[in-house]
């Protein structure tokens, strides 16, 4: 069905079918909303998408591991039943580090740091658990009278008092530290130290230095609290789980459409009354819910003159510079990594061989500059997938850490440089990588920008960072998922929870607008 072809007014228009756009409208048809869903690309999925970069090879366009989604989620939208099946789970992770052995990041494989991790997981496991209801919440409003708003803190504060008096006064002690602080307490191996921290940083504009990294860690470890599986790999990539959730919408009675940039957000008698797209056309909705990031909800779909001036102030200065690029080869046969055990190698890899290392590259990024030694998390995504490739071929898909937005010699100048530097990174745990190499693509920020219609390139939309984050995010005036507008909600990963494919943000959102309008 052609967009023509599609009502002219519908209860809900959601803008954008990245997972969580999907995860709201399926949300939505299931209460009984009558849902259209609008895509500017071609393809469902947004920045979890499975997409060609070479003739035949096929990789997860940004996000490439599945750790986050709550299995109450994945089983509310019968994801298995629409189709999602799993080309690997409980993946493991590997740390590699020059000269040294792999070590495979695992209770029983960590020799006399085993201990202690042990000790620390299943602290840091406690520490989650706690945190875990408030991301499948919409967060309370501050300095209400409202006992619904009260009682949310209530439970969180009990939530902590629960963990007793010990837990409960590391928790307070370790939750406004910085990552490499705690990992220095706990451990002494560099390797393992680098690896547990790359989890803190990985998508921000962090260093294991920077104050708050142990509450994205934590944050991390809440969602992975309840997902459905630790790291998995879809089977067909990142997009074959947007696909089953677009199939679980539909199945729903929601309309999608691809290809149909929304234009701009229709504000009748100061609220919002649907959209208009690109073509002209416009479609009326009583609610429209946005999962575009803040700034291009706010100030290019509905525009600044609907809001006011310090509100527009605060969506301006939301920090929305990606750091995080992605590099994806097509290879001629598998890599060959030094030692590598073969289950590692369908697992992840990570290049954090220690603290500093991971702090030195993100000392280049504060200046504009790329990362002279990359951090970097890597999958072979074909050991699991092999329809990812043409026979006996291979796909690598690299997270590399940091390359900023706005570099400062320009992308133009820097892409062959920055992308040579990865593949020379990894060369040297994977000899004769290069010769195997048949097809290159890098994602900058800036590409991501581009291709993934993200301001900034940035994995969280919005920085996550305590400024932004929870009963302020993506900025005061606009939390819980509502806006200065009636009528306009937000869906996606600029709200609270923030990023990775969690799906909250989009199921939360569901909620509210399910609450606000009858
Ligand atoms: C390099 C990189 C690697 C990552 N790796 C991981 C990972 O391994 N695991 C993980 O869990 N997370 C990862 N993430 C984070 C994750 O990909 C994102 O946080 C998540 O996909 C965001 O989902 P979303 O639905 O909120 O937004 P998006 O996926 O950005 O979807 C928003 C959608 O809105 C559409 N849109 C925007 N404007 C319009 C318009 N005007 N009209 C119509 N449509 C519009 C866009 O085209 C897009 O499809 C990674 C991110 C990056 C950048």
């Amino acid at each position: 069905m052609s967009i023509e072809e599609v009502k002219s007014s519908y209860d809900c228009v959601v803008i954008g079918a990245g997972h969580n756009g999907l995860v709201c409208a399926a949300t939505l048809a299931r209460s009984g909303r009558s849902v259209l869903v609008l895509e500017a690309a071609g393809q469902v999925g947004g920045a979890a998408s499975t997409r060609e970069f070479a003739t035949g090879f096929r990789v997860s366009a940004c996000a490439h591991l599945l750790h986050l989604m709550s299995a109450d989620l994945m089983r509310e939208l019968n994801l298995a039943g629409m189709g999602l099946e799993y080309a690997a789970v409980d993946m493991p992770t590997t740390a590699l580090a020059a000269g040294q052995p792999p070590m495979v990041v695992s209770e029983d494989r960590l020799g006399s740091e085993g201990a202690a991790y042990v000790a620390y997981a299943a602290r840091m496991r406690r520490f989650a658990a706690v945190l875990a209801p408030i991301l499948a919440a919409v967060p309370p409003r501050l300095g209400t009278q409202r006992w619904k708003d009260r009682l949310a803190l209530l439970g969180a504060g009990w939530r902590i008092r629960k963990l007793g008096r010990r837990d409960m006064r590391e928790l307070l002690r370790i939750g406004g530290m910085n990552v490499h602080d705690l990992l220095q307490e706990n451990f002494t191996s560099p390797v393992l130290q680098g690896a547990l921290a790359a989890d803190a940083v990985l998508g921000t504009n962090f260093g294991p230095r920077s104050p708050g990294t142990v509450l994205t860690l934590l944050y991390r470890l809440a969602a992975q609290a309840s997902a459905g599986a630790a790291l998995a790999q879809p089977k067909g990539g990142m997009g074959a789980l947007c696909e089953a959730l677009a199939r679980s919408a539909t199945a729903a009675g929601a309309d999608i459409r691809v290809s149909t940039p929304a234009a701009r957000i229709v504000v009748e008698q100061d609220r919002a009354a649907g959209v208009v797209l690109e073509s002209g056309r416009s479609i009326a909705a009583r609610t429209v819910i946005s999962s575009a990031d803040p700034k291009t909800t706010f100030l290019r779909l509905l525009g600044a003159h609907f809001l006011d001036a310090g509100f527009v102030r605060s969506v301006n200065h939301l920090r929305t510079r990606g750091l995080a690029a992605k590099l994806h080869l097509a290879l001629d046969r598998a890599p060959r990594f030094t030692d590598l055990e073969p289950a590692s190698l369908g697992g992840r890899l990570l290049v954090a061989p220690s603290l500093e290392h991971i702090e030195h590259a993100y000392n280049h990024a504060k200046y504009g500059e790329y990362s002279a030694a990359p951090l970097m998390e890597v999958t072979v995504p074909t050991v699991n997938d092999p329809c990812l490739a043409p026979p006996g071929r291979h796909v690598l898909s690299a997270v590399v850490q940091y390359a900023p937005y706005g570099l400062k010699e320009g992308w133009q100048h820097g892409r062959q440089r920055f992308t040579d530097l990865a593949i020379d990174t990894l060369e040297g745990y994977a000899p004769g990588l290069r010769a195997s190499i048949i097809g290159v693509e890098l994602l900058t920020p800036e590409d991501i920008e581009r291709d993934f219609r993200i301001t900034g390139g940035h994995w969280h939309h919005a920085e996550l960072a305590f400024d932004q984050f929870f009963m302020v995010r993506p900025v005061p005036g606009a939390a819980q998922y509502l806006t200065p507008v009636d009528g306009l909600f937000l869906c996606g990963a600029g709200c609270h929870p923030g990023g990775g494919v969690m799906g909250a943000a989009g199921r939360n959102a569901a909620h509210q607008v399910l609450k606000q309008v009858s």
